[in-house]
């Protein structure tokens, strides 16, 4: 008898020729989880994964259940195949539960076994009644589904978790979040790591008119992100400056498109320098003046990589619920302020002009600007394992 995990994949079994390097992706993953469990070990079953030797059971599935292209896992315990050896064990699962309804299932993988499934399930079935005294059998609605499965072992299990789906991170390329303190941008970048993408994280830092409990917000929502997504690396870009010089020289109601256009050309910058692929945030339209959609076409037109913004047509409410889903909620929500009020016009341009905005640039010395943002800006990378470990 030996206790393990058994991971079941989605959406990758449909990418043909792809399978194997998603699956490695999958794999690493899952390992990255495993930390602090030197016993433990994935191994590759025939449609699924078993993790054996596993110390702490429950923190190891709360990880796994996190991993990206994990469709679902329940924690198993493995028998020899042999029938006497699956009934004893299924009575010994039951035997500490309170006595209610129940079925077996069973799924014959290995055609050698010598019973078929519904013998399988009459044989298992039968046992648990005359052992265990108050349970009884509801084919249709049953409380608690015992499932045996004949495969290499017979594993038996009554407790299926779903997981986060989507496909392993890394099989889609790579792409930079801007994140802010916030609710939306989490979620905006959960949603595209979801889809197998590795991501990185760009926090535009005014210091000090945001603080060091500012920045450790920022920092922790990455970390909770990389749960899901795996290492995410932030860069940390000193602003103060660049908010500075805008808030002096430019028209006010055009302070906030400005100053966003900053943010893409820099994000632009690392993401280049990073291998990115595209920008991610978290806006919506018509959320607030800054995202009409005039004012995000402002702020595309100084960018050339795809901009992805996946929360674009969703409401506060339903952006809410993903956080709070994810785990990010608690955090978003605490009140450190993430850009100065200083730095926000009382009348903001919600229709901005390109023209105007930049004739409003000019006066600015914008390469150099964006050159020493980048040049000044500073790394943490955080995965599964906590802060500051690189891949
Ligand atoms: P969020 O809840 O994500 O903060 P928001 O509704 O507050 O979004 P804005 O403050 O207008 O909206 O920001 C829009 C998007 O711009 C954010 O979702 C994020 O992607 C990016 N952003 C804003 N401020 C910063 C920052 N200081 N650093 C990095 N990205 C930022
Ligand atoms: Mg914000």
């Amino acid at each position: 008898m030996e206790q393990l995990i058994l991971v079941r994949f989605g959406e990758i079994h449909l990418k043909g020729l792809n399978r194997p390097y998603f699956e490695h992706r999958l794999v690493r993953e899952m390992k990255r989880r495993l930390y602090d469990e030197p016993q433990a070990a994935v191994e590759k079953g025939d449609g699924r994964y078993y993790i054996r030797g596993v110390q702490n059971l429950d923190a190891v599935m709360e990880r796994i259940r996190k991993v990206f292209g994990v469709h679902s896992l329940s924690p198993a315990i493995a028998v020899e195949k042999d029938i006497s050896a699956i009934r004893d064990q299924a009575v010994e699962m039951m035997r500490d539960k309170r006595p209610t309804t129940f079925k077996v299932k069973a799924r014959r993988a290995d055609k050698r076994f010598p019973m078929t499934s519904p013998e399988i399930c009459e044989e298992v079935g039968g046992y648990i009644l005359e052992n265990l005294p108050g349970w009884k059998v509801d084919v249709h609605h049953p409380e608690v589904t015992l499932e045996v499965e004949v495969r290499e072992q017979a594993f038996l299990h009554c407790e299926t978790l779903p997981a986060a789906g989507g496909m392993p991170v890394g099989t889609n390329g790579r792409a930079f979040l801007l994140l802010s303190g916030g609710i939306d941008s989490p979620v905006a970048g959960y949603m595209v790591a979801k889809r197998g993408v590795a991501i990185e994280a760009v926090h535009f830092f005014s210091y000090p008119y945001t603080g060091e409990p500012a920045k450790e917000k920022v920092l922790t929502l990455a970390k909770l992100l990389s749960e899901y997504a795996g290492p995410v690396r932030v860069h940390v870009v000193p602003f103060t400056k660049i908010q500075q010089e805008i808030y002096q020289k430019c028209p006010e109601g055009e302070l906030t498109v400005i100053m966003r256009r900053f943010m893409m050309r820099i994000a632009q910058g690392l993401a280049q320098r990073g291998k990115g692929g595209a920008l991610v945030t978290g806006e919506s339209i018509g959320q607030v003046a800054s995202q009409t959609m005039e004012a995000l076409a402002a702020t595309d037109a100084v960018v050339d990589m795809p901009v992805f913004r996946p929360v674009i047509g969703m409401d506060k409410q339903e952006i809410m619920e993903i956080a709070m889903k994810i785990g990010t909620y608690e955090t978003s929500i605490l009140p450190y302020e993430d850009c100065c009020t200083v730095f926000t016009p009382r009348h903001p341009v919600t229709r901005p002009k390109l023209e105007r905005i930049e004739a409003s640039e000019k006066v600015l010395d914008i390469g150099a600007l964006v050159q020493e943002a980048i040049d000044g800006t500073e790394e943490v990378t955080f995965n599964a394992a906590g802060r500051g470990l690189d891949e």
